[in-house]
């Protein structure tokens, strides 16, 4: 098992990518911390979880708040005494056109997308480098690459993940923590539920193998990224997209 006995907070872990990403950690043998700010749905997950035989507790937790942040690392650290994978997962849409887009719409991506990123990783980045070791994962996305028609808040924050990844890269690396960001195609999960029917066709022709991509495609990802078989790959983005760049 790739993640034995690892210590993984996973953030938006109630849904989605994030939830694919903390069954296939429970199956890796991790200890999941699955953290989201849905409480009845953060507790099924980790149950679902333990049902697969790990270790796993859910917190509730909003990223944009940095006292809710420190209060589960905390948590995390008096309980299981390390903190080895963070998985900063967490990610909201709000879109519109540059000329229609309100301060409001704007304000509420960069706040979890991109503070709520900033907040997680300088929470456990003192516990990773005193342990001398740990990995750091962020969500990015194609829009963080080439951006996206509608989406000026979005792929902002998604072009910021990615310079979150090589400047913690390069300040955490000597220090035997990896950061390493994942930029995901269009994949299966409620986040496209307002994309209308035509426009997701659309988006299939143009890639490559001709589907979008499944939750559990990116969380075997992260798995692999989040374990010792990565363990010379630091500062990259990887794109997992089925080649829709290509
Ligand atoms: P999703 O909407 O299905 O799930 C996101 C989860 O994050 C939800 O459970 C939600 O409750 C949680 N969340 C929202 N705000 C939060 C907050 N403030 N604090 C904690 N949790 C919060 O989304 P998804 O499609 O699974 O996407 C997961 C990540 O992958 C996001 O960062 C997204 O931007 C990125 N991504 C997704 C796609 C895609 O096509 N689905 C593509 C590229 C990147």
């Amino acid at each position: 098992m790739k993640l034995q006995n690892k210590v993984c907070i996973i953030t938006g872990a109630a849904q989605g990518i994030g939830l694919a990403t903390a069954l296939k950690f429970a199956r890796e043998g991790a200890t999941v911390i699955v953290c989201d700010i849905k409480p009845q749905a953060v507790e099924e997950a980790a149950a679902q979880c333990r049902a697969l035989g790990a270790q796993a507790e859910g917190h509730v937790l909003d990223v944009t708040s940095r006292e809710q942040v420190d209060a589960v690392v905390a948590a995390v650290k008096a309980r299981h005494g390390r903190i080895d994978v963070l998985v900063n997962n967490a990610g909201i849409t709000k879109d519109a056109r540059l000329q229609k887009m309100t301060l409001e719409q704007f304000d509420a991506v960069i706040d979890v997308n991109l503070r709520g990123v900033f907040h997680c990783a300088q929470a456990v980045a003192d516990t990773m480098v005193a342990q001398g070791g740990g990995v750091i994962l962020n969500a990015s996305s194609v829009v963080g690459i080439y951006g996206n028609f509608g989406q000026t808040n979005y792929a902002a924050t998604k072009f910021g993940v990615i310079g979150f990844t090589k400047t913690w890269s390069r300040e955490l690396g000597p220090k035997g923590v990896r950061v390493n960001a994942v930029a995901p195609g269009f994949i299966e999960t409620p986040i496209l539920s307002t994309i209308p029917d035509k426009v997701i066709a659309q988006m299939q022709e143009h890639v490559p193998l001709r589907r979008l991509g499944k939750p559990e495609e990116i969380a075997n990802v992260y798995a692999f990224l989040a374990s010792d078989e990565a363990s010379y790959v630091n500062g990259a983005v990887l794109e997992v997209s089925g080649g829709m760049t290509v």
